[in-house]
């Protein structure tokens, strides 16, 4: 499947494979070798410094396939001028970018989308970074990560979709799906996309960034691959191996999941690319002894290119003298890099048009993003109903670090977070309402005598960006003391208030939620967080997000997911929304919220799930045949509203023990006062069986599946269809 969905053009194909096959004819070794390398640009302006000139001179001699961390039409027109004119074979090269979440207009953080439950606001969001990116030379994108974790301790959960296997598959798809376009990344608008971390980086131990993963096979197929795997059948252009171990093997140099899994089972055929130096650490993880066996055991387990490093280049050479990597192995590496290229249709095209480009976010993508951040706010609660905010005729006092800040692009944010800064919460909220007699003050005692002096408060607390994202584990997960110690304080004022928290990650909020009657989890909502923030306080756009990560109590809980397997105590009669019984003596037993859990300012309800016939053969199941689910949702209450209507199963009695709950679908509906909406979920096999260590393809077992319907992950309307032998 080497073009994926995209192919539209078959009769091309034929064409370029011919190109690519006479142009590997005439490669010499060292030239096959250049082309797996991708080096790093240092961020000097022209190609002057020492990386810089080094960068050039293997494009110039053509030993460089790909560049990274260079953008901007003029200045990779220039680096490809040289690769393109000056080098012996004239191969393009391919320039690729960490465009996560945006390039100049910056969405939300990928974790915030994810608590959208709206595959359209990750596409959009992968749609506009595309084509601002590809107009300004990039190529290729290190996105998206399809990294599931169970770790807020982890910075990267940030840039994941959180903890639900299903959730991120959805989203990881979309987004692929978005970067390259319906008819291909040679798309003037498009980029060549890469599923990432492959595998299981989410699950470090104790969330500490590239920590030892230690995984079952059994969970690796249930949880940690499916994403990878929805992103190759969407067609992703490359993967990227991950910085961790599995098993006891770094993921670089893992043949088991590189060749095996992905290649063989898969079927992928696109690239694989290290992580930043990943060859490098073979040695330091104590697996090579040095470069040219670091080189040697990630080319033989799969990786074609070497990202920030050189190791492969300068040593596959004589690896090939002496018989340690195989000519066909080198030859199908090559092949792969140079058909990406193609893919993007660089031998036609390599340069990018110098004066076309918008050199900044405009009103419609700023309009897509500020869309997009208000659909990622979380509503956790809303007691008395003190949100929406009173638009007129009163005073608010906007208090807390957060509330005229900037800082709300997040991490991994693109070229644009330096250029065009956030507008602020308190900036917005006064443009959007100028009838409200606002009154602001920062924190201390000021914030204090402002609530104190006012009809109602918000609070505006949260975490900066730096705290998460790569390298950013976190061991405290609560705000800092004076953040809390303000809520406190607001809350002795008597006046009613709503906190605003924005964060990279679900924060640990027991200190203060039981006093604070309204909160929204913001989240790092990009360039447009504070306008996003402001239609949401006000009511112009209702919430709607859920939460993609369990809240939990406590950092003592971690990992903690609603997904887990059922253990041996039965579920507590007291409370039989808790299925199981394994907790801590000095804890409320489970979560702060659930998985999923996210209000409205209205009530909706959501009807027991239904089937027309409530049984199907698992032949017919395994075959691609579905049986279809619907549910009714009607908005009880007063004013329009979102709701997400999931859809989780159980397996009761299997030969594996399975996970109390599994997210298997969901919609996100807006409805007005008194309006109803059908939902509809076609489950097939991949979401009524489950996999074994060893099954490539989903396990069915006769017998009955629990269909849960709800509004969060205790949903508790339940159907039982019965899968038949
Ligand atoms: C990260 C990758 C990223 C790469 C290039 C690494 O440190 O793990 O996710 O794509 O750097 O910037």
């Amino acid at each position: 499947m080497p073009y994926g969905p995209d192919d539209s053009q078959r009769g091309d194909r034929g064409k370029d494979e011919a190109r690519i096959a006479e142009l590997v004819g005439r490669m010499s070794v060292a030239e096959k070798f250049g082309q797996l390398q991708q080096l790093a640009w240092n961020g000097e302006t022209g190609p002057g410094g020492g990386q810089n000139a080094l960068v050039a001179g293997a494009a110039r001699a053509g030993r460089l396939g790909s560049v990274l961390n260079l953008h901007g039409a003029r200045e990779t027109n220039a680096l490809q001028r040289i690769a393109v004119e000056e080098s012996p074979l004239g191969i393009p090269l391919v320039f690729g970018l960490d465009v996560v979440h945006g390039f100049w207009t910056t969405f939300p953080i990928p974790l915030a989308q994810a608590a959208s439950f709206d595959p359209a606001v990750a596409a959009a969001d992968a749609e506009v970074s595309a084509a601002e990116a590809r107009a300004h030379g990039v190529h290729w994108t290190f996105a998206p990560m399809a990294d599931v974790t169970r770790e807020p301790r982890w910075g990267r959960i940030a840039e994941s979709s959180g903890e639900d296997v299903y959730l991120t598959s959805v989203l990881t798809a979309a987004k692929v799906r978005g970067y390259q376009g319906p008819n291909g990344p040679a798309a003037p608008d498009r980029l060549a996309a890469c599923a990432k971390h492959f595998a299981a980086y989410g699950a470090v131990e104790g969330g500490r960034d590239y920590n030892t993963v230690d995984v079952s096979w059994q969970r690796l197929r249930n949880v940690y691959l499916p994403p990878f795997r929805a992103a190759v059948e969407a067609g992703a252009a490359t993967v990227m191996a991950a910085f961790t171990t599995v098993n006891g093997v770094p993921a670089h140099a893992h043949r088991e999941l590189l060749d095996g899994v992905l290649r063989g089972e898969w079927g992928f055929d696109g690239v694989v690319v290290s992580d930043w130096g990943g060859v490098h650490e073979l040695m330091v993880h104590g697996l090579a002894a040095d470069g040219a066996d670091a080189a040697r055991l990630a080319f033989t387990a799969g990786l074609d290119m070497e990202m920030a490093g050189t190791h492969l280049a300068e040593n596959g050479p004589r690896l090939l003298d002496a018989g340690l990597i195989s000519e066909e192995r080198l030859d199908e590496a090559v092949v792969r890099v140079l058909r990406l290229k193609s893919r993007l249709g660089l031998f036609e095209r390599p340069y990018v048009e110098e004066r076309a480009a918008p050199s900044g976010p405009t009103a419609a993508t700023r309009a897509a993003a500020r869309r997009a951040a208000a659909r990622c706010a979380v509503l956790l609660k809303n007691d008395g109903g003190v949100l929406p905010l009173r638009r007129t005729g009163g005073s608010l006092a906007v208090v807390g670090p957060y509330a005229d800040s900037p800082d709300l692009h997040g991490t991994w944010a693109g070229p644009g977070e330096s250029r065009f800064p956030a507008r602020s919460v308190l900036e917005s909220l006064s443009e959007a309402a100028p009838g409200l007699d606002i009154r602001y003050a920062g924190c201390g005692e000021e914030a204090v005598a402002a609530a104190e002096g006012a009809e109602a408060v918000l609070v505006v607390v949260g975490e900066p960006s730096a705290l998460s994202g790569e390298a950013s584990s976190r061991a405290d997960l609560r705000l800092p003391p004076e953040q809390e110690r303000l809520i406190a304080q607001v809350a002795d004022t008597g006046r009613p208030f709503a906190v605003v928290v924005v964060a990279g990650r679900p924060l640990v909020v027991e200190e203060w939620i039981d006093r604070a009657p309204a909160v929204l989890l913001a989240w790092h909502g990009g360039i447009e967080a504070g306008p996003a923030l402001a239609d949401v306080l006000l009511g112009d756009v209702p919430p709607g997000g859920k939460l993609p990560a369990t809240l939990p109590r406590s950092v003592g809980q971690l990992p903690l997911s609603y997904d887990h397997e059922r253990t041996g105590r039965p579920a507590d009669p007291d409370h039989p929304d808790r299925p199981f019984t394994s907790g801590y003596l000095d804890l409320p037993h489970g979560p702060r919220f659930p998985f999923g859990h996210g209000l409205s300012y209205t009530e909706f309800a959501i009807s027991a799930p239904r089937c027309a016939s409530p049984g199907i053969a698992v032949a017919d199941l395994a075959a691609g045949r579905r049986i279809e689910i619907t549910a009714e949702v009607t908005n009880t209450g007063t004013r329009s509203g979102d709701e997400v209507v999931q859809l989780y199963v159980h397996d009761p009695v299997a030969s594996q023990v399975q996970p109390v709950r599994r997210l298997r679908g969901f919609e996100r509906v807006t409805l007005r006062p008194g309006e109803s909406a059908e939902v509809r979920f076609p489950l097939g096999a991949e979401d009524l069986g489950f996999h074994t260590a060893n099954s490539t393809e989903p396990v069915l077992e006769p017998g009955r599946i629990e269909v849960y319907v709800g509004a969060d992950s205790r949903a508790t309307a339940r159907l039982d269809l019965t899968l038949t032998g």
